[in-house]
């Protein structure tokens, strides 16, 4: 994938290139259904633009990005498909598991019994103590 994303397959959609099922497209990001969905109904939204990380997104395309994904979650909700709950999920970097760099938000339809879960040591309750000395460490980044 280079740089301006001329070989991206997500820029080739969001430029009418390359086939996609398109369920939404305005001036900032578009939405169309992945190809290899967790379940029925899964939406990736995705800027126009091609940026490989979130935090590289203007405020207004990041801010588009979750409203949109916000529609598809009613749209999901509203019946078309088997639809328990949703949810989001975005993967920032490699070693989060993210494949295609270029922004994309995945929303998708949950159900009981659909087979998808995320796997983690979620065993640990660290003292607040370091809890608050990492909120302060991060705290000072913010903008
Ligand atoms: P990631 O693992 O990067 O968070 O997710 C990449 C997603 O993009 C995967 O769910 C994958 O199925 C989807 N995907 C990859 N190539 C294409 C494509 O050409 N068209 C569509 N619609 N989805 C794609
Ligand atoms: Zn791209």
């Amino acid at each position: 994938m280079t740089r301006h994303g001329h070989e991206c397959v997500f820029c080739r959609i969001a430029r009418g290139e390359a086939e996609a099922s398109l369920v939404h497209g305005d001036d900032l990001v578009t939405a169309f259904l992945d190809i290899n969905p967790v379940t029925p109904g899964h939406v990736l939204v995705v800027p126009r633009r091609h940026v490989a990380s979130l935090g590289e997104l203007e405020d207004p395309e990041a801010a588009r990005l979750m409203l949109v994904g916000r529609f598809v979650l009613g749209a999901l909700r509203g019946g078309a498909v088997r639809c328990e709950g949703v949810n989001l999920f975005l993967a920032d970097g490699e070693a989060a598991g993210q494949e295609v760099s270029h922004v994309h938000l995945h929303v998708f339809p949950r159900f009981a019994g659909d087979g998808f879960a995320l796997h983690g040591d979620w065993s640990r309750f660290p003292p607040r103590a370091e809890l608050d000395a990492l909120a302060a460490r991060l705290r000072a980044t913010l903008p």
